[in-house]
């Protein structure tokens, strides 16, 4: 079926480490994503229907947008239940780190990962793995951590375990990192693997209205404020700004994950190459931003707003006001030019 990418050693050593392991965590990325946890609550259900004992910790708390994931109402999150936790992680003999590269990765948890005697697996799609692991899975080809996941399983011999929950978390992370399978999904294996998914059970259809298409009203609003009232476009230089400042975000209660996927939007137009999305924080402005094709956001955001990321999706944060954080931003895109019109 799917060709193995992943090398025989590997996979044997997982077999060893998981056959000799009695207390498992798997943790994930701060502020968790569809396939953070998609991957993780797959894992752990497998390794539960094994006899495990096994737990998912997160650095932070699920999203309610996430919270339809199978498996997800039980995961651990430091935030809230700090101490059991950092017992969990101190207890476990295994621990297996997904879609994360690099410790400080998971915040508060960086200190109970990197001094554990555990042995660790790690399965991962970022760019330079920096984690100490005794196996390190670590694919950037590979659109999502669930995709991968899904190709150690089979390699494991572990498909049997694949119910259709299983198969509904492996699904949801490979379809909210490729949006919806609109970017980074030419990879024919994909559908491959979605064949295997949809043949255990899972619903897509509902996955994907539970995943991009379910919005308070609150989050209508505030999107549709931000793109009609807030949203800057700069056609000379191909790019559009969006400013969500002190007063934009208490209009509209602000809480973390209303405006998740806004700074996509005006990417839409098709003279926008890129776009910066500027939001007010607690004592300085997050910065998210997004672009087409040759133009490295990711660039911008370390050389201007103290961060980094991936070419096509950075961040960053900005130590100052917000008239600083445009000001900055208007630099930056003069500067970008050479990108944009190369
Ligand atoms: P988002 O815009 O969805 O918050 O982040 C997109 C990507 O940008 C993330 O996957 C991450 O790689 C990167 N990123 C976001 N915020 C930061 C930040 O503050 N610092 C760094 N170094 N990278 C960030
Ligand atoms: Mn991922």
């Amino acid at each position: 079926m799917l060709t193995p990418i992943i090398k025989a050693d590997k996979i044997k050593k997982i077999d060893e480490l998981t056959r000799m392991a009695n207390n498992i965590v798997i943790t994930c990325h701060l502020a968790p994503d569809g396939d953070a946890l998609g991957s993780s609550t797959a894992l752990c259900q497998i390794l539960s229907e094994m006899g495990k004992k096994v737990h998912v910790v997160t650095p932070d708390q699920v999203p309610n947008s996430l919270t339809f994931i199978p498996g997800v109402k039980e995961v651990v999150a430091a935030t809230r239940h700090e101490e059991f936790a950092r017992l969990l992680f101190k207890e476990a003999d295994l621990i297996f780190c997904l879609d994360f590269n690099a410790p400080y990765r998971i915040d508060r948890l960086e200190g109970s990962l990197v001094n554990s005697k555990a042995h660790k697996i790690l399965i991962d799609h970022h760019l330079d793995p920096e984690i100490d692991a005794d196996v390190i899975i670590s694919h950037p080809e590979v659109s999502s951590t669930c995709m991968l996941l899904f190709r150690v399983i089979c390699q494991l011999g572990w498909l049997r375990l694949v119910d259709k929950d299983v198969a509904s978390c492996i699904y949801t992370g490979m379809m909210t990192d490729t949006g919806n399978f609109s970017y980074n999904s030419q990879d024919p294996d994909i559908y491959i693997v979605i064949a295997e998914l949809l043949k255990r059970g899972v619903d897509k259809d509902s996955l994907y209205k539970k995943a991009f298409n379910t919005k308070t009203i609150n989050q209508l609003k505030i999107n549709g404020y931000a793109i009609s009232e807030r949203t800057y476009f700069y056609p000379d230089h191909h790019a559009a700004l969006m400013v969500l400042d002190k007063e934009d975000l208490e209009k509209f209660n602000f809480q973390p994950g209303l405006t998740e996927g806004l700074v996509n939007v005006p990417l839409s137009v098709p003279e926008i190459h890129y776009v910066v999305y500027l939001r007010q924080a607690d004592g300085y402005v997050k910065v998210s931003t997004r672009s087409e094709g040759d133009v490295p956001v990711n660039e911008m955001c370390s050389k201007y707003f103290n961060g980094g990321g991936h070419k096509n999706a950075a961040g960053g944060e900005f130590n100052g006001t917000m008239e600083e954080a445009i000001a900055t931003f208007e630099k930056a895109m003069a500067d970008f030019d050479k990108y944009v019109f190369n």
